[in-house]
């Protein structure tokens, strides 16, 4: 705190913290991983840590219901990250990539439900917020702008369509030579939707200052090219 009363400015990160929120399947993780590319920044994908919870949950036998338990399970997990050779992060629990374990509807809507404990919530924070603390950061996931980074120079909240995330949905997981139903898939994302925005503990929702951008009829490219803009523009402001 200053000893004088004139404002001081909070210190600014030389490289930006990016947040970029928004539901499930509206095309965050790609959006963010070709603007971490094109910015040099490092990208985290945290909704793999919650992910990672679920999958270490049904392994260990304790069960998406119990919010204590996953709180201590959350809390003693070791996560980190590679990158594979295009950029995409690997979740690593206990330093074994578990990415392709992690990838499904089950663990999906696993996710979706150990999110809901203010315990796993809680686990989880700290290593966010060590994972971006450095700026030169883009972060993923639902509550980014609104609680891990409320500081973040930008934030981004994506939406598009149920329709139009379940159709991407379906085309990357083809594209993974993955058999789908499109009627299944938009029934998971609307169900994950609902439990995600009316949990009480961190919902999905736009931050305040969030910029709202609705992408059902922007292609990936075009995102990209508006976030590239809006990171340029918020982080001109901090020169
Ligand atoms: O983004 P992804 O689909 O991998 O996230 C899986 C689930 O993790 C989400 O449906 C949400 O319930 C939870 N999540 C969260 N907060 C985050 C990221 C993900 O609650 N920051």
């Amino acid at each position: 705190m200053s000893a004088t009363s004139e404002p001081t400015a909070s210190p600014q990160r030389v490289r930006a913290v990016v947040a970029i929120d928004g539901p499930a399947g509206v095309g965050k993780s790609s959006a963010a991983q070709r603007l971490a590319q094109r910015l040099g920044y490092v990208l985290v994908d945290t909704g793999a840590l919650y992910r990672g919870v679920a999958l270490s949950a049904r392994e260990a036998g304790v069960s998406w219901d119990d919010g204590a338990a996953l709180g201590r399970l959350a809390a003693g997990l070791d996560f980190t990250f590679t990158m594979d050779a295009t950029g995409v992060p690997r979740l690593h629990v206990a330093g074994i990539d578990r990415e392709s374990d992690i990838r499904n509807p089950a663990i999906a809507r696993g996710a979706s439900d150990v999110s809901r404990h203010p315990e796993v919530r809680a686990a989880l924070l700290g290593l966010q917020r060590k994972l971006g603390e450095g700026g030169g950061v883009v972060l993923e996931g639902r509550d980014i702008g609104t609680v891990v980074f409320p500081d973040a120079e930008l934030k981004v909240f994506l939406t598009a369509s149920a329709e139009e995330r379940a159709r991407r949905r379906v085309g990357d997981m083809k594209q993974r030579g993955q058999e789908v139903d499109f009627q299944e898939i938009l029934r998971s994302i609307e169900a994950r939707d609902a439990q995600d925005s009316s949990r009480a503990v961190a919902p999905l929702k736009p931050a305040e200052d969030a910029v709202l951008l609705e992408t059902s009829c922007m292609n990936l490219e075009q995102v990209v090219a508006h976030l590239v803009e809006l990171v340029r523009d918020a982080t001109s402001t901090h020169e």
